[in-house]
Parts: C-alpha cells; sequence; structure tokens
C-alpha cells in the first residue's frame, strides 16, 4: 500500500532527520560550534548575499537547529520555521518582521502573562502598539482596526484558563483587512491542533512546554504558512522592499512562500540575536519524538482529573473544556476533537488562604511556574505570580484569591488524584 503523506507520529520521530552522512549516526548529532569553514572565497561571499544556503555562523543557523526546523515545520503543516532561544523571543522575532515604529496590532486579551507584558510593556519601547480584544467575540477585533494595524494574534489554547478560540472566524476578520493572523499554539501542539488548516498565517510556539515535554530546555519557534501575499498592500515593507544589505533583493519575491521565515532569520535573528543552543535543539528534538503519545495522555489524564476535582465538596468550580457542560465544550469538540489539554484552572470553596495551604501541601505534584513538563505541575495565581495585582484586577486576568491551575503530567493518574486528595483533605 503507498501512502502519499507519512502520518503524524511518523513525522514526529523522522521529519527533517537522516542518518548522519559523514559517521552513519542515526540520531541528529549536536553540532556544537559557533562557525563553519567555507569552501572558499567564493563560496563564503555566496552564502552571505542569500545565493546559496548553506551554515556560516550559529548566531543565524546550525544543523541541529535546522532539524528541528524541518520537524515542527512539518507537524504544523507549514513551508519552513525558525528556531530561537524561547517562545518569547519567536513573538520578539515576528513583531519585528511585521512592525514599524506607530504600528499596532489587536490581541486576544485571554493570553500567558508574560506575553500580557511583552505585548503592553516592552514592546512600547519599540514604538509597537497593543490593542486587546475580547477572546470569546471575534467582532471585537474587527472593531480595532485601522490604517495602522499589522496583524491579529490569538493563542489557540488559552494559558492559563485552557479555552479553545474560534480561529477560523478570527481569520476570516484579519484577512478582510489583509492582515495575517499569528497564532500561538504551544498549549494546543500540532497534535491537538493545526493552526494553519483554520487560516492562520504564522505560527509561534514556545517549545519549552509540551513540544519538548521534559521541562529540560528553554525555545521557541517560528512556522510560516506560506499563504500570506507580503507584497500586496506595501505595509511589510521588510518583505517587500530591496535590501540594502542583501544586494537589493526583496524577500518575498526571491524566497516566496517560506519569505517570512527566512526575513525572521537574516533580519531579524541575525540582529536582535536570540539563537537557540545546539544542545536545547536536540533535547527538544528527543521530546517531538513521543509527543502525540505524551500529548494523549496529558489530555486523558486532564480529563479524568477534572472530572473527579469537579465531584469534590471542596472544590467550587472547574474550568476544562473536556467536561461535558462546560462553556467552551463546542468549541473543543470542534477544534480539537483529540483531547482538551492539560493545563486549566479550579477554584477551592476556601479562598486565598485555602490555596496557598492546597499547594504547599502537595507532595509528589511540583509547585513551579512551567507547564507542560511529564510531571504535574500546580501554582497558585494569586500568590505568586499575579500577586503584584489589586483582588479586582486579579480577578479580571483569571487569577482570583481561589484560583488554582494545574498542567496534568503523564504519571499514573491514581498517583495525581491521590496527592490531590491528601491535599485538598489538609487545606
Ligand atoms: N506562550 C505561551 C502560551 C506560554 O505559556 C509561554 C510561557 O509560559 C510563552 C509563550 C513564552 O515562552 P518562553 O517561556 O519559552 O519564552
Amino acid at each position: 500500500m503507498t501512502r502519499n503523506k507519512p502520518g503524524f507520529a511518523t513525522l514526529a520521530i523522522h521529519a527533517g532527520a537522516a542518518p548522519d552522512p559523514t559517521t552513519g549516526a542515526r540520531i541528529t548529532p549536536i553540532y556544537q560550534t559557533t562557525s563553519f569553514v567555507f569552501e572558499d572565497t567564493e563560496h563564503a561571499a555566496s552564502l552571505f548575499g542569500l545565493q546559496a544556503f548553506g551554515n556560516i555562523y550559529t548566531r543565524i543557523m546550525n544543523p541541529t537547529q535546522a532539524v528541528l526546523e524541518e520537524r515542527v515545520a512539518a507537524l504544523e503543516g507549514g513551508t519552513a520555521a525558525l528556531a530561537v532561544a524561547s517562545g518569547h523571543a519567536a513573538q520578539l522575532l515576528v513583531f519585528h518582521t511585521l512592525m514599524r515604529p506607530g504600528d499596532n496590532f489587536v490581541s486576544a486579551r485571554k493570553l500567558y502573562g508574560g506575553s500580557i507584558n511583552q505585548f503592553g510593556h516592552s514592546f512600547q519601547n519599540f514604538d509597537w502598539h497593543v490593542r486587546w480584544a475580547d477572546t470569546d467575540r471575534p467582532e471585537s477585533f474587527e472593531s480595532q482596526i485601522d490604517d495602522h494595524t499589522r496583524a491579529i494574534f490569538i493563542e489557540s489554547l488559552a494559558n492559563p484558563g485552557g479555552t479553545f478560540v474560534d480561529i477560523a472566524a478570527i481569520a476570516a476578520i484579519a484577512h478582510r483587512h489583509g492582515l495575517p493572523l499569528v497564532v500561538d499554539n504551544t498549549m494546543a501542539t500540532p497534535y491537538l491542533v493545526r493552526p494553519f488548516e483554520h487560516g492562520a498565517d504564522i505560527v509561534v510556539h514556545s517549545l519549552t512546554k509540551f513540544l519538548g515535554g521534559h521541562g529540560n530546555s528553554m525555545g521557541g519557534i517560528i512556522v510560516d504558512g506560506g499563504t500570506f501575499d507580503w507584497s500586496a498592500s506595501g505595509q511589510y515593507p521588510a518583505l517587500s522592499e530591496p535590501r540594502a544589505e542583501y544586494a537589493g533583493i526583496a524577500l518575498h519575491q526571491t524566497f516566496g512562500n517560506f519569505a517570512f521565515a527566512i526575513a525572521c532569520r537574516v533580519l531579524g535573528l541575525r540582529d536582535l540575536g536570540p539563537a537557540i543552543s545546539p544542545f536545547n535543539a536536540f533535547q527538544i528534538l528527543t521530546g517531538i519524538e513521543t509527543l502525540p503519545l505524551r500529548m494523549q495522555r496529558h489530555c486523558d489524564n486532564a480529563l479524568a482529573v477534572a472530572k473527579w476535582l469537579k465531584a469534590n465538596d471542596k472544590v467550587s468550580w472547574v474550568n476544562y473544556s473536556g467536561l461535558e457542560g462546560d462553556a467552551n465544550h463546542a468549541l473543543q469538540k470542534r477544534y480539537s476533537p483529540s483531547g482538551a489539554g492539560a493545563v486549566f484552572t479550579f477554584g477551592l470553596k476556601g479562598g486565598y488562604e485555602a490555596g496557598k495551604r492546597f499547594v504547599e501541601g502537595l507532595e509528589m505534584i511540583s509547585h513551579l511556574a512551567n507547564i507542560g513538563d511529564t510531571r504535574s505541575l500546580v501554582i497558585h495565581p494569586a500568590s505568586t505570580t499575579h500577586r503584584q495585582l489589586s483582588p479586582e484586577q486579579q480577578t479580571a486576568a483569571g487569577a482570583g484569591p481561589d484560583v488554582v491551575r494545574l498542567s496534568i503530567g503523564i504519571e499514573d493518574v491514581a498517583d495525581i488524584i491521590a496527592d490531590l486528595d491528601q491535599s485538598l483533605a489538609k487545606a
């Protein structure tokens, strides 16, 4: 039987990789080198001028990083990718490519707290401006668009609430206004949701979470969907205008459907510099090999835990879109039929003090700031990540005094529930 295209689990193991042609090494080597020897001066000149593809310097590209890029591009169904040092670095390079001073973009309000800070504070220093829209009302994105808007940004599955977003409806609005839709697919991963299939133009990830999956390496990636016309409006000069430093070539004209990934590399990564280390790229590649197995187990465990919490009399509410009757359940079924992800929040009847005692009483589940590890993780936002906010602000951010966020791991679910149970009894 012939197959046109390998399946997802096959791509997770093989995409981008081949036995090393020199040594026969089956696993992608860690190319722990800063630089690569040129064949001669002609070769060097053609690499620097973008007339030939090849390795120059690990800040710009590296063979270990290249396998990671090809693999994630294949899993997402994009044309090319660029791996960088962290999820935040990926977001920085995307907007560096899209924006000029004075421009703005419209972002969903339901977002990872670090992204809210990056967009709302640090980006101001570049004179880039964010306008917040109501994630659950796609029309609220449209009313914020003006002549200086250059993109719309959403998370496919929002952190920390664990709610799915109507990607297709927001993509339709973006395209009606000639804008690209950028989707952070960190929480869902391409195992659950492939945003390009719903109209996204660019996908970003924090590889630090489920893709790496083992809590051991920071990384981020930008994936180019290859479908956006960067020359149509004249508003994306980094892509459509001739580049003086590259002998006057225009990146979109020269590189076509992978021009965005190239621009992020040869302008943003070259000049801003947040390269991923070859070692981290290797660790994340290894993690991705088991992504389909891990993600399904994460989702199955999370659903079992959510059901158990819902039935517990110390718990006032559970927000998990995988539960029948949850307000987000219909979108979850539509966008992510395989599962509802592993990160969700619930409320304790005992409020702030109970939340603190509960987190401190856990024995196996780790109290820390990350998500998407094999290990189950917990945080009480009101006493940690959101403690500088007023009680009203905490509640608006979904981090009220009673809220606990869980990232459910792939341990035996009975052990996860046993740990929650003993700590709830003490809280
Ligand atoms: N996007 C989401 C959804 C995240 O949860 C995070 C980190 O928690 C980031 C982006 C930022 O990624 P990093 O910590 O790798 O910079």
